[in-house]
């Protein structure tokens, strides 16, 4: 650290990211990564916009934003696109909360939420999960606080129906209610009943906010969106051209529309993970493991046979690299990214090996 640092951001802890090995033999199940590639259009619609890098990218990612809005069911204005929902994320804490106006967000959950509040100085109100990593709503409930709430939320992969979440939206109509929808594509329910996103059209407090990094295979695109009202995406577009404008480049716009229009590409893929879910819960389940209900591309997981840490380490030294959190409440427990079929039957030969 330099003396030039300023005293408020000495003492900032940034996000730790997921390991990316640069070795290739590693079964990686770190960080949520979808196993599939992108759908095979993009490549094409990605070389496509290559003369056109000449140019500055397109401000207000119109053609992504259609194909987005066209699917979504809500129109063009009520989105925004982003450098990954990372960076929806920021803008969002960044425009709705500030030193008198704090962010309310569970104690296991995202780890980067309060990184960008000791950023940008913002209070965290901070709401225990249950017992069982269960989000109570009710908790949430009339707070008067902005809220962010990932819906299925991460490291546990539970899930809340949007009809509990409403209730949120409604008793808190001076705030701004913020759901993290990173793993909804891999909800069981049909996307109309896993959705945040069709109560953006009842409520002008609710933003919700989308990747495709996991679900649409391009992590490292960086490109992501939100949907709200008019009003809020205003809102955000304003902190967006106070601070980066160009956020989303012309290869990622045309990838993510590509990738928008192949829908039978994406039931195929967001099906064939789900399948290996639920044989991977069954999997751990039959060797002792404790696993959590999930509704999204990984699993959290405990053995009483082993400490997460040292299973962790056991299982990287097997070639198989997944994420263990050494907060507290989370230190038993992995959390295992879904990958393919061949690589959760090598996860269980491994782990058969190790627990032997
Ligand atoms: C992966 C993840 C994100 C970040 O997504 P990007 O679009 O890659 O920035 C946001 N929220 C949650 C809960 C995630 O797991």
């Amino acid at each position: 650290m330099s003396r030039y640092f300023t005293p408020a951001l000495r003492k900032l802890e940034p996000y730790v990211p997921g390991e990316q090995p640069r070795v290739q033999d590693l079964i990686k199940l770190n960080t949520n990564e979808n196993p599939y590639p992108p759908a095979p259009g993009v490549a094409a619609a990605v070389a496509g916009a290559v003369p056109g890098l000449r140019l500055y990218s397109d401000l207000h990612c119109t053609a992504l934003k259609s194909a987005i809005a066209a699917q979504a069911g809500v129109e063009p204005e009520n989105i925004l696109c982003g450098n990954g929902s990372d960076e929806n994320l920021m803008l969002a804490i960044r425009a709705f909360c500030d030193a008198d106006h704090p962010l309310a967000f569970a104690d296991v959950t995202y780890g980067f939420y309060p990184v960008w509040c000791d950023l940008f100085g913002i209070p965290q109100h901070i709401i225990p999960l249950a017992e069982d990593f269960s989000l109570d709503p009710a908790a949430y409930c009339g707070l008067g606080e902005t809220v962010v709430i990932a819906n299925p939320n991460a490291p546990t992969g539970r899930w809340v129906a949007p009809a509990a979440l409403e209730r949120v939206v409604q008793t808190n109509p001076d705030n701004v209610v913020i759901i993290d929808e990173a793993y909804v594509d891999f909800c069981d329910e049909a996307p109309e009943n896993a959705s945040c996103v069709p109560l953006t059209k009842k409520y002008d407090n609710l933003l919700v906010v989308r990747t495709f990094s996991k679900s649409r295979s391009m992590a490292g695109v960086r490109l992501g969106y939100c949907v709200g009202s008019a009003a809020l995406i205003a809102d955000l577009d304003r902190v967006k051209f106070s601070l980066n404008p160009y956020n989303v480049d012309s290869l990622a716009q045309a990838a993510g529309a590509a990738a928008m229009q192949d829908k039978a590409y994406f039931a195929q893929t967001t099906a064939a993970i789900r399948a290996a879910r639920s044989w991977t819960a069954e999997m751990l389940g039959g060797l002792g493991f404790t696993v959590l209900p999930s509704q999204a591309n990984f699993v959290f997981a405990k053995t009483p046979k082993m400490g997460g840490e040292a299973l962790y380490k056991a299982l990287r030294e097997q070639k198989i690299l997944v994420r263990h959190f050494a907060a507290p409440r989370t230190k038993d427990w992995l959390r295992i990214t879904v990958g393919t079929p061949e690589q959760m039957q090598a996860l269980q030969t491994a782990l058969r090996e190790i627990l032997a």
